[in-house]
């Protein structure tokens, strides 16, 4: 990956005692994805890979030797005080091949909608039974009258009460769920299914001058649970009406907004799918459009190298602060950044964060990074920003929703079904054996890259025409098509009473 590694992984499982490069004999089996030690390692010398120490060794490693999880220390993380910023920021960008696509202009301004859905915001969990009842009758009764419209989307989530409302960081679920009603693809139709006794009332969802007999329902003003139903399924009614009318439109890529993210993850992830899809990440943000990259586990490690991409000092400060808060969040669990990776991600050859961190960064491209935001915060720059969110695929997913992405591109190594019913969601996978496994699961193979038969460019320009046409609505990707939707699980850091 860089000139001064000294281990290197390997594309397939390699039998013991074969000759890698010349003087390099293998002297394990080692699996596919997996270090292989390129020169003799004393204990405590540094294991390089990416051209960053992943760690240090805990006793000799020969040279031609198996690296495992087991087998290094994981190093300090970068320092957050006065990191360098602006000294690497980049404007030969590839160019975007193309500059518009077909999207659905939201009444509320700023990015274009990708799907046009009828989405029925919640403020609390208990209302979750009756919703879903109504919403297989409004697919199955409302829905095939008005043509134009996509989907009906149940935004059910766990919050909303029993929770300390007050507390300083219930701002992050609160903001989340009042910024998803907002989405692009709902069009500025303003639904809302409350109980009626809630901490989180519809004045602090929608505010009050939304919270009205024509955008709210509430189930504890109605008599008994078919009357609920029924007032759901009315006001859905009149609201499908209005989205029935929307069409799509030529738009600049300006309008556009991906959020990019990955799951599952292997050795791979860096060598192939994540430089795709930041190459795919620059063509997007060199033709205007805006990209958000998250997962502060998986940058912490590389987070000097994100800072000296930072625009501004401001832009520096504030990823610093959402690193900070992140270290103290983990601190307060009794944890550190080491608790992220997963028992596949070691079984991929990941064998420490730092590993995967430098993986998972490449997925941002090379463009500068004009703003960073907070979990759930909407953007006001365009370009290549930093959306702050967990890792966990579930939790990131409806952190970017609620900031508006059109679609998500998702890069996975083990592989991984999930989806989202409120963007579509792009899979890229990061070796052959996976499409091969899950073809009716994958969207974009960058395995190739690794085989040689592929350029990194040439993936991530399929990939950037992809997102386009799947963005303009002329293709649906694999867990659209199947409707795999997970769960809205709502990143809450505040306490539960
Ligand atoms: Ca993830």
């Amino acid at each position: 990956m860089n000139p001064s590694d000294n281990v290197a992984i390997t594309v397939k499982a390699v039998a013991m005692g074969t000759e890698l490069m010349p003087g390099i004999v293998t002297q394990t089996e080692i699996p596919q994805g997996h270090k292989v030690a390129l020169q003799d390692i004393p204990k405590d010398g540094k294991i390089i890979r990416y051209g960053v120490t992943l760690g240090y060794a805990l006793s000799d490693i020969a040279k031609g030797a198996w690296i495992n999880e087991n087998m290094l220390r994981l190093p300090v993380p970068p320092q957050l005080d006065n990191m360098p910023y602006a000294t690497n920021l980049k404007t030969d960008l590839p160019k975007a091949t193309q500059t518009t696509w077909m999207g659905y202009e939201n009444p509320l301004g700023g990015y274009a909608g990708t799907r046009n859905l009828l989405g029925i915001q919640t403020t609390v969990q208990c209302v979750q039974g009756v919703l879903d009842v109504a919403v297989e009758r409004i697919r199955k009764e409302l829905l095939p009258k008005y043509p134009y419209v996509d989907d009906v989307v149940a935004l059910n989530h766990a919050y909303g009460c029993g929770v300390a409302i007050n507390a300083p960081e219930a701002i992050i679920p609160i903001r989340a769920l009042q910024n998803l009603c907002e989405h692009p693809n709902f069009g500025g139709e303003l639904m809302v299914v409350t109980l009626g006794c809630e901490k989180l009332t519809a004045d602090m969802l929608v505010g009050p001058e939304n919270n009205t007999p024509e955008n709210v329902v509430v189930l504890q003003d109605h008599e008994g649970f078919e009357a609920g139903v029924q007032a759901i399924m009315v006001m859905a009614q009149k609201k499908l009406e209005k989205l029935n009318l929307r069409r799509r439109t030529e738009q600049p890529l300006s309008k556009l907004l991906v959020g990019m993210q990955c799951g599952g993850s292997d050795a791979f992830s860096g060598v192939t799918a994540n430089p795709a899809a930041g190459h795919a990440s620059d063509m997007l943000v060199e033709g205007g459009a805006t990209v958000l990259f998250s997962e502060v586990t998986e940058v912490r490690d590389g987070v000097h190298l994100i800072a000296q991409r930072c625009v501004t000092a401001d832009v520096r400060d504030k990823l610093a602060a959402e690193m900070r808060w992140y270290d103290n969040y983990l601190e307060a669990g009794m944890v550190d950044r080491s608790a992220n990776p997963t028992p596949g991600n070691k079984k991929g050859g990941l064998s420490n964060i730092v590993e995967k961190a430098m993986g998972s960064i490449a997925k941002s491209g090379t463009s500068p990074i004009v703003e960073v935001l907070s979990p759930a915060e909407k953007p006001t720059k365009k370009g290549l920003i930093f959306a702050a969110t967990p890792a966990s695929d579930i939790v990131c997913g409806p952190c970017q929703l609620a900031s508006g992405i059109g679609l998500q591109v998702f890069m996975t190594g083990r592989g991984t079904p999930y989806g989202l019913a409120a963007a579509p969601v792009i899979k890229v996978c990061s070796r052959n054996e996976m499409m091969d496994s899950w073809h009716d699961l994958i969207d974009i193979n960058a395995g190739p890259i690794a085989t040689g038969e592929k350029t990194i460019a040439e993936v991530g320009e399929e990939l950037f025409n992809y997102i386009l046409t799947v963005a303009s609505g002329d293709e649906q990707p694999w867990a659209e098509k199947h409707r795999l939707f997970n769960y809205l699980c709502i990143f809450n850091p505040a306490p539960i009473t």
